[in-house]
């Protein structure tokens, strides 16, 4: 007799979600926390697509206040510093702590009338989220503009900023048991069931009662799904010539901040500054020498008094 093949296993859930970027991961959190079944299923790595590629900030609305009036980006993002921090010192379900980099990131000025004028118009929309750091010398500044050539303003924003990895392996650890790897795209079929393979294990059978689509680009296989594509061509910057950890957006003429930093630490624990804003922006349009070359005049533009001939830099 011809050995019976072994149906594949069923689960059956309340809740599957396709793609373990952030979005992803905080549903399958609170799903969870509500007492839902659900079941995260990841084709790559958790946070493959744009999580990991993050500056981290956690923005209340100040970048989408730069026109002079609260955009209606900026009412939805604003509860979300307040929402992050409870996370971020253990006072929700989802716990972050560990996560923190900085309380507080920076909106900065130039002498240019129309970057000053564009922050403090900024400033007065945001009362209480964004204030005019004062009357304490360039010692209140981050390191970066202790300098007496230093002529523009610096905004303490209520914006913390955190470290991606760390986040991602606070989810991954506490809802090991309900995220699933599938070799390749996970797609539903016409009955929403949902096949998972990988070659670590037999195949098994997704049958949920609700799909929830959160693949980032992944989505756009679906023919139904809008899709906001805004690609960046980031840089980092490493090497002694750096002048202390930067948290930043630089004002411009424009309403995206013309250059954004944020800091981190590599492999060996040396900082490395990531940059992005409007520099990543325009600089889809540049090769890797050419987004570099921008880089380092920007930069040499906006703190010339350092020496950024110790620096190495690199795009992706
Ligand atoms: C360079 C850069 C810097 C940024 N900086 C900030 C910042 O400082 N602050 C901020 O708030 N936002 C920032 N953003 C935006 C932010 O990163 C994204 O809005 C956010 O990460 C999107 O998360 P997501 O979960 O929707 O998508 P993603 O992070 O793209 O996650 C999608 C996941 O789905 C998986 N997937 C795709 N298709 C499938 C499939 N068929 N089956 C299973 N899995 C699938 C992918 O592998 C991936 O893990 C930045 C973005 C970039 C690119």
């Amino acid at each position: 007799m011809k050995p019976v093949k072994p149906l594949n296993p069923v689960v059956r859930v309340d809740v599957a979600i396709i793609g373990g970027g952030i979005a992803g991961l905080w549903l399958l959190a609170r799903l969870r926390q509500r007492g839902y079944s659900a079941l995260l299923i990841e084709s790559e790595r958790l946070g493959t697509g744009q999580t990991i590629c993050s500056q981290g900030i956690i923005h209340g609305g100040a970048k989408y206040s730069l026109r002079g009036q609260i955009s209606e980006s900026a009412k939805v993002v604003a509860d979300m510093p307040a929402l992050w921090r409870r996370c971020l010192h253990g006072e929700d379900d989802i716990d972050l702590r560990g996560a923190l980099l900085v309380e507080h990131q920076y909106l900065l000025a130039t002498r240019s009338p129309t970057s000053w004028l564009t922050a403090f118009f900024a400033s007065r929309l945001m009362p209480g989220r964004m204030e005019r750091v004062g009357g304490v010398g360039v010692d209140g500044y981050p390191p970066a503009l202790r300098h007496a050539a230093f002529r523009g303003a610096v905004y303490r924003l209520d914006e913390p900023v955190v470290d991606v990895a760390t986040v991602l392996a606070a989810f991954a650890d506490r809802h090991r048991e309900a995220i699933v790897l599938n070799h390749g795209p996970a797609v539903p079929a016409g009955d929403g069931a949902i096949t998972l393979r990988h070659p670590e294990r037999p195949a098994l059978v997704i049958r949920p009662a609700c799909t929830v689509f959160a693949a980032g680009a992944g989505n756009a296989a679906l023919p139904w799904a809008a899709m906001q594509l805004r690609p960046l061509h980031m840089v980092l910057v490493r090497g002694l010539g750096l002048p202390g950890p930067l948290f930043a957006h630089f004002v411009g003429a424009s309403d995206v901040p013309r250059l954004t930093v944020t800091t981190h630490c590599d492999a060996s624990g040396h900082l490395v500054w990531y940059l992005g804003g409007k520099l990543a922006e325009d600089g889809v349009k540049r090769d890797r020498h050419d987004q570099i070359r921008a880089a380092r005049r920007e930069l040499a533009t906006l703190l010339p008094w350092v020496n950024w001939s110790r620096t190495q830099f690199a795009t992706f």
